[in-house]
């Protein structure tokens, strides 16, 4: 029997795709995840495909969870912890702004302490939202960051960072086999419709003939990744020898005016745009430095954001009618 990997946040979006991938080369994965973003109809289909290989608790990570995936996997070895457990959308961290704080924090600690004892490798999921309005262009690994330490995107920023810091300080003192992960935006099929995030937000706006809502001007500017490309990122950086940060996503930078013509293209939608403010603390910016990953892992995007907006119209469209009518 293999070893079990355990993915905290494995029902969500990306948890449910690398969940997939590793059973799909033949681990086996228990997805742990509490359903506040998240919905276990993103892995049904991996139980039926994939039966004792796959299994799943219920669980807030802000809680010990040591019992509980010991009776999960019945004591059985754990090679790896992924923790990809955390609100992600900015409507979602900013309505439960503590519980941010204390699932990067102490829910990270909690994973660590798991990853230790089973001597397993422990992946974090950070973000290029540590690098927050970022005065680098494109954002290297070595950059610092500009974060707003006590603006609204703080709860999610400073979370992030603190995990950083918390999977160093343990990396560093108590010899965790750490890979940390800074994941830029990233989107495609098993996104929430509602999660708020741009994508989901124009792509279900369009097929519902809304107006698409572009906050400020739509100069500002993002680089997008098709969960694909990432997943096939984040599966090398996990079984690489690979210490210290890596950013997985994809260069190629857009504005959000731009993506909306995508959008609109890729779904036939008259859709107008329509502007409302600005969020505070925006960033104006985005671009991932991919050059780490690229020599260590030789890794590079692929789909390019028609193909990967294409792809996710279809998948909004065949889950339709649920999914326009929330927004
Ligand atoms: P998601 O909301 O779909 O997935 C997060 C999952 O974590 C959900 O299933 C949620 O229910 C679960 N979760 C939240 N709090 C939990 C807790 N206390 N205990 C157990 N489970 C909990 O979002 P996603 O886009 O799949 O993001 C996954 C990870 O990747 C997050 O850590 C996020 O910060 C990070 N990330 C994502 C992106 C992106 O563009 N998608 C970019 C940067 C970083
Ligand atoms: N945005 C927008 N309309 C929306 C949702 C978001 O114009 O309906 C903007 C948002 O202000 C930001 C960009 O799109 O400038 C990306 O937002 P998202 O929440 O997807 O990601 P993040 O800001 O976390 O990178």
């Amino acid at each position: 029997m293999t070893s079990w990997i355990v993915v905290a946040g494995g029902a969500g979006f990306l948890g449910s795709h690398l969940g997939e991938r590793l059973l799909t080369d033949g681990h086996r994965v228990l997805a742990v995840d509490d359903i506040s973003t998240g919905r276990w109809a993103n892995v049904e289909h991996l139980r039926a495909s994939h039966g004792t290989a796959f299994a799943t608790l219920q669980h807030d990570i802000r809680t010990d969870p040591t019992e509980a995936i010991a009776d999960a996997t019945n004591s059985e070895p754990i090679e790896a912890v992924v923790n990809m457990a955390s609100p992600a959308s900015p409507p979602a961290y900013l309505s439960r702004p503590i519980e941010t704080l204390e699932i990067g924090s102490v829910g990270t600690q909690n994973l660590i302490k798991v990853a230790l004892t089973h001597d397993a490798r422990f992946l974090q999921a950070s973000t290029s939202e540590i690098y927050g309005d970022p005065s680098v262009h494109p954002q290297p690994e070595t950059y610092w960051g500009n974060v707003n330490p006590i603006g609204p995107r703080a709860v999610y920023d400073e979370a992030k960072r603190y995990g950083e810091a918390i999977c160093a300080a343990y990396e560093r003192h108590h010899g965790l086999n750490l890979r940390l992960l800074r994941i830029f935006n990233t989107y495609g099929p098993r996104m929430q419709a509602d999660d708020g995030r741009v994508v989901t937000n124009f792509v279900n706006q369009a097929l519902a003939g809304k107006p698409l809502t572009m906050y400020g001007d739509g100069s500002q500017t993002r680089s997008f990744c098709y969960v694909d490309d990432l997943i096939a990122g984040i599966n090398g950086l996990l079984w690489s020898e690979h210490r210290g940060p890596m950013n997985i996503g994809n260069p190629v930078e857009f504005t959000m005016l731009e993506l909306a013509e995508v959008v609109l293209k890729a779904t036939g939608s008259t859709s107008e745009i329509v502007r409302h403010e600005l969020p505070e603390d925006d960033p104006t910016q985005r671009q991932p430095d991919i050059t780490v990953a690229r020599r260590v892992l030789g890794w590079e995007p692929k789909v390019p954001l028609a193909e990967g907006i294409d792809h996710t119209v279809q998948y909004f469209r065949s889950i339709a009618g649920d999914a326009q009518s929330e927004l």
